[in-house]
């Protein structure tokens, strides 16, 4: 069977990090140019480096976003940057523009090119095109049903095939949106969305200024474009049977305890159906429910069978629904004392439930008994964000495993 490749987004150095220990085979990253992802903290050439290498030293590949559609006031600089990349020992680059692909070919020849969702990847002519003149992967459009997939896949042989998996879903046609920066001056397609297709809206006429009149979608508001987040956690054999090689996160705005609990159970779940499909069928409720633990706005499977109708939109609401709250990163753990430093991230108290989210084991719920600070002192609390206090877990830990609490109103 073909093997799948988890691809992960890595935002900043410790989301990659975070990535690479809980189980991704891959990550992709952005520089400080070229990219779309302007507000995720992209990485300098140092930081890449150190990125890449960490990476490399778990057996886990690093693609390089330069997808943005270049104007020619970007091109002087593109030839250094894709050579700098390539000195750092990138895998591949992720490109849109058609201008961008034919410098890269000419300049760093022997780097894979992986081809965008930005380009509008709909059917297998522009597929081959792509493949002919020589890029690796192609990124799937996410206005493709998995039926049209499965017919590119067998058009284009061994040249990869990436689809998005889970994620935020953006409304317009592969992101081909101006509403931001119409109504906000922020640039979707410089990776600055502001979102507004989520906003909640009303009517006003030029002549009653300050009365708001309601559009009703239905009797809760009218989210008009607040699509439900993609998630095919328990659709893949369907996703692999499409041809689909590489499964892609979307999320490199996201936070760490997002991007581990996600690829942690994506990873989990993809093994299973690798190594034993019954198995996989038989734990599609625990997926869905580990991966909840995670903000998510519902769930829909996008276009992957066929348009999708009004149950892929949220009415309700624009906020995430969040199960669980981030409370604190192990930084370290003594092994006879089975004493764990944590650095906090949201206040937690002696006697609440936590869990403990680990990269590289099985996750454990248990009682904080107690609590102490730095200079040793019993305390109920940590008072201050990303204060470090140490705690006694029930099991073993290591750096980056993660501690998280059910919210209360959830119980
Ligand atoms: S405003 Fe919404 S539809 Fe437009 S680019 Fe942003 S997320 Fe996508």
């Amino acid at each position: 069977m073909k093997k799948i490749e988890l691809l992960a987004p890595a935002g900043d150095l410790e989301k990659l990090k975070i990535a690479v220990l809980y189980g991704a085979d891959a990550v992709y990253l952005g520089g400080t140019s070229f990219g779309l992802r302007a507000k995720a903290k992209n990485f300098d050439f140092e930081q890449m480096r150190e990125g890449i290498e960490f990476a490399h030293s778990h057996g886990v590949k690093v693609y390089v976003t330069c997808n943005v559609y270049a104007h020619n006031y970007d091109l002087p600089e593109l030839p250094q940057y894709l050579l700098k990349i390539k000195e750092l020992g990138a895998d591949a680059i992720l490109v849109a523009d058609p201008g961008v692909f034919s410098v890269a070919r000419r300049v760093v020849p022997e780097m894979d090119i992986h081809i965008s969702t930005q380009a509008n990847n709909t059917n297998y002519a522009s597929a081959l095109f792509w493949k002919e003149l020589g890029a690796t992967r192609i990124v799937m459009a996410r206005e493709l049903p998995l039926t049209e997939i499965k017919q590119i896949s067998e058009k284009i042989g061994d040249t990869e095939i990436e689809s998005f998996v889970h994620g935020a879903m953006c409304i317009s046609y592969s992101g081909r949106c101006l509403l931001s920066n119409y109504l906000t001056g922020r640039d979707a397609n410089k990776g600055e969305c502001a979102h507004p297709c989520r906003w909640k809206y009303n009517v006003t006429e030029v002549n009653r200024q300050g009365e708001y009149m309601p559009v009703v979608e239905e009797e809760n508001g009218t989210y008009i474009f607040n699509s439900k987040d993609l998630c095919m956690i328990d659709h893949i054999p369907e996703l692999a049977e499409a041809g689909v090689y590489s499964f892609k996160l979307e999320g490199r705005m996201k936070t760490v305890y997002y991007v581990g609990t996600v690829v942690k159970i994506y990873k989990e779940a993809i093994n299973d159906y690798l190594n034993d499909p019954a198995l996989y069928e038989s734990k599609k409720d625990y997926y869905l429910s580990e991966i909840s633990k995670a903000s998510y706005r519902g769930f829909t499977t996008g276009f992957y069978y066929g348009k999708p109708d009004e149950n892929a939109q949220v009415y309700t609401t624009s906020s995430y629904i969040r199960s669980y709250d981030f409370i604190g990163m192990v930084k370290g753990f003594d092994l006879q004392s089975r004493v764990a430093e944590i650095e906090q991230r949201n206040k937690f108290s002696v006697g609440e439930e936590v869990e403990l989210l680990r990269h590289n084991g099985k996750n454990v719920t248990f009682k904080v008994e107690e609590i102490t600070d730095i200079d040793g002192n019993s305390i109920d609390s940590a008072p201050h964000a990303q204060q470090r206090v140490f705690i006694k877990l029930p099991s073993e830990a290591e750096p980056f495993d993660m501690l998280r609490r059910r919210k209360e109103d959830e119980n």
